[in-house]
């Protein structure tokens, strides 16, 4: 059997961690940046390895995990028809909320002029790729292999052959439903995994933070201190009123509670920069926290992660503000049309993983026709607002469940209500006969 430490919540241990990781990378940084064996066994060795293997299993997760309760979640649902409007719905929040958050950045960066007078001299070349057409995107996601969709982790791939796979099972009468119990248990266990994962969870976060920052350029973020936080403070304005202004004026929930049960993913989100491995957290989160039913939350979730990136979304807005004006180019309102679509676009097409909101950097800029060597000044201090622009995708993602679940009257109110709802973290307990004095 695990024990848990009965003093501090999950949250309370993954603050903690981070904290100290914080904390244990800055000491390393300042006092012992000349001592080898430091860098060696402990930065370079434990919280490397230590770091790896949290974000494996956090990955590992990712693929069964939407497959099984995306098929769980489409065969029990009583009425296909429900599907096309979820579907509908949900599609259009995200892409509502990617060009509102594009657009409120295009806003600050014009207002704020974060790239006059900015250093160029970083500036190299940097090879950026063509933006995919919408109906690339479109093919992109109908699988002619879904066991090689799996081995690739393509979220949107898998999602319609999980979607066919449950609607073929809820036609398949008797056989189907078979096969759905099968899918509800194999759900069960894969929730297990989870919950075991994240008793693991402190000690990852703590040496992803403790790597990160022992090595993180901060100077970089001194000479970049307009853009730095001209961005960071639209991502906050999002997170924090957008989605709040959002889900009272849809649904009626109180962001307060929202926000303070978004914590842990969060903080999953912040430290692994990656939507995609955060995942399972945001959809335990979603499930057992906010009480949205599995049927929304297994569609919604994994779709956000790869759709819904509105925190990619401003960077890319902040960011092309700040190249122009450091560029000298003025940018007309076609040009701010095309960042747009662009963004959004590129949005849709590209999977949640660290870092990849300056690949699709590269294709909006090709698109208004700004210097792609701009990418190259911005790069420096880009992995710590990557984590910060994670964390708003992920609360985006949960907003717009949150809304669609509570439209299609798919979600629990009063475990939404219930601030201790899921807030323990699951015992797991590893006894191969759980029940069996209940047997004779
Ligand atoms: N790291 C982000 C995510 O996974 C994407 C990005 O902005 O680079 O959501």
């Amino acid at each position: 059997m695990l024990t848990q430490n009965k003093k501090l919540s999950l949250t309370g241990r993954v603050i903690l961690g981070m904290v100290l990781g914080i904390f244990t990378g800055f000491i390393i940084r300042s006092l012992f940046s000349e001592t080898s064996w430091v860098h060696e066994y402990l930065v370079n060795g434990l919280f490397d390895v230590g770091g790896a293997i949290f974000i494996a299993s956090l990955k590992m997760l990712v693929v069964p995990l939407v497959f099984i309760s995306l098929v769980c979640g489409t065969s029990s649902l009583s009425d296909i028809s429900t599907l096309g409007r979820l579907g509908g719905k949900t599609i259009l929040f995200y892409l509502t909320t990617t060009a509102v958050a594009i657009t409120l950045a295009l806003t600050m960066g014009s207002l704020f002029q974060p790239g006059a007078g900015a250093d160029l001299s970083a500036a190299t070349s940097f090879s950026a790729s063509e933006a995919p057409s919408l109906g690339e995107v479109i093919v992109g996601m109908f699988p002619t292999n879904p066991i090689n969709s799996m081995a690739q982790g393509n979220t949107l791939q898998i999602i319609v052959f999980a979607i066919l796979f449950g609607i073929a099972i809820s036609a398949a009468g008797s056989a189907g439903e078979r096969i759905a119990a099968i899918f509800t248990d194999l759900n069960e266990v894969i929730m297990k995994l989870v919950a075991l994962l994240m008793h693991i969870a402190p000690f990852g976060v703590f040496f992803l933070m403790a790597k990160l920052f022992t090595n993180i350029g901060l100077d970089a973020i001194f000479n970049l201190l307009g853009y730095f936080l001209v961005l960071s403070a639209t991502l906050l304005i999002h997170g924090l009123v957008v989605y709040s202004l959002m889900l009272k004026v849809f649904s009626g929930l109180s962001p307060k509670i929202f926000l303070k049960k978004m914590e842990d993913a969060i903080m999953f989100a912040f430290s692994t920069a990656s939507s995609n491995a955060t995942i399972p957290v945001t959809m335990e989160t979603a499930t057992k926290r906010l009480g949205v039913s599995n049927q929304i939350a297994s569609f919604t979730i994994p779709l956000g992660a790869t759709i819904n990136m509105d925190g990619t979304a401003i960077m890319q807005g902040v960011a092309t503000a700040f190249i122009a004006q450091a560029f000298n180019i003025d940018l007309t309102m076609s040009d701010y049309m095309a960042v747009i679509v662009t963004a959004t676009l590129a949005s849709i097409g590209t999977a949640g993983v660290p870092g990849v909101g300056l690949i699709m950097l590269a294709m909006v800029l090709n698109q208004v026709g700004l210097p792609v060597e701009g990418i190259a000044i911005i790069m420096g201090v880009d992995r710590l607002l990557d984590m910060i622009r994670t964390a708003v995708n992920i609360t985006g993602d949960s907003c717009v469940t949150c809304i669609v679940a509570k439209s299609e009257n798919a979600m629990d109110i009063a475990c939404f209500n219930d601030p201790q709802a899921g807030a323990k973290v699951e015992e797991v307990h590893l006894n191969p006969h759980p029940k069996a004095s209940h047997i004779d």
